[in-house]
């Protein structure tokens, strides 16, 4: 059996939606195989991967939320992970927890910069490849979601009441480029795969709502109703712009991807989430590079100096 006849013979009304939004969210697919020799901009740890000589400044911005600006939701992975992991063991495999943990561990990074579901539909199928019954992916981000919460519970409410600054959770400098990316008088759309009403939440207790306005885009219950594919092309195309005018910023590739695909630059930011070292996270900078990064940084203490690059090339 197929993998994919797996999942639907358990999932069958779930086989439509995921046509319909792989057309828009496909899996990890590497497009560059390699590059040439890299260069930094002079005494920064702001790498070019390929020069960016634009005719025109950028007019629009995409940025991802979490990992990118966002730090509210670090650590993630340590709750998704083992939480996965509980559930196949309810199979009685016979496999090991470390292996258990192997697997989970390859699919989860895999599919991360994708919504949260698509790790949900593969931990249902990884579920019925061993025998055991799969319930609705959409229960199983549920009791993900709620896990999460609860860990994240006080960061969310040190910034609500005021006792954390909201710098605190942010990407260093993610404030500082945010301004300096308004008075160049660009338009800025937020776009995330966590679900919507988290994203708009979150963005306002970290003070980042007045860049964005009304445009703030984030996972609906119908995955197949909401892409950063779908926000991109309707940037496109109600302002009658082509994609060399868009200028994407994330830590995933999903959206390093779609901008790259729909003519944009990327700047990928590999993100140290847990330590904000200053340093990039080695497998992001080789996944987003992998997707046509354009450009990769740490994080946006040097933000000036990227954008007087992308504005002016110097
Ligand atoms: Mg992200």
């Amino acid at each position: 059996m197929t993998k994919a006849h797996c999942l639907f013979s358990v999932m069958p009304a779930l086989e439509r939606h995921l046509e319909m939004a792989n057309a828009y969210e496909g899996d990890f697919r590497r497009r560059v195989e390699s590059i040439g020799p890299t260069r930094f901009l002079p005494g920064t740890s702001i790498e070019i991967v390929r020069e960016v000589r634009l005719a025109q400044p950028p007019r629009f911005v995409l940025l991802d939320f979490d990992g990118t600006l966002s730090l509210v939701r670090e650590g993630w992975q340590s709750i998704m992970i083992p939480m996965m992991v509980e559930l196949l063991q309810e199979t009685r495999s016979g496999e090991t927890t470390e292996a258990l943990t192997r697997t989970v561990q390859d699919f989860v990074y895999e599919l991360t910069g994708k919504q949260t579901v698509y790790q949900m539909i593969r931990l249902a199928e990884e579920i019925g490849k061993r025998g055991g019954r799969a319930r609705d992916p959409l229960e199983y981000k549920k009791m993900y979601h709620d896990r999460l919460m609860a860990r994240i519970h006080d960061r969310r409410e040190a910034l609500r009441n005021g006792t954390a600054d909201p710098e605190s959770m942010l990407v260093p400098g993610t404030l500082s480029m945010l301004r300096e990316l308004q008075t160049r008088g660009v338009r800025m759309f937020l776009a995330s795969g966590t679900d919507e009403r988290y994203v708009l939440e979150e963005a306002r207790l970290l003070t980042l709502d007045p860049f964005f306005g009304r445009h703030m885009y984030g996972a609906l219950d119908d995955h197949t109703s909401f892409s950063k594919q779908m926000v991109i092309d309707r940037i496109l195309r109600e302002n009658s712009v082509p994609g060399a005018s868009l200028l994407g910023f994330g830590d995933g590739f999903v959206e390093i991807d779609n901008v790259k695909s729909s003519g944009g630059i990327a700047v990928g930011v590999a993100t140290d989430e847990t330590q904000r070292s200053g340093r990039p996270d080695e497998w992001k900078r080789d996944r987003l590079i992998g997707v046509g990064a354009d450009v990769i940084v740490p994080d946006f203490r040097e933000s000036s100096r990227l954008i007087g690059y992308i504005w002016e090339g110097a």
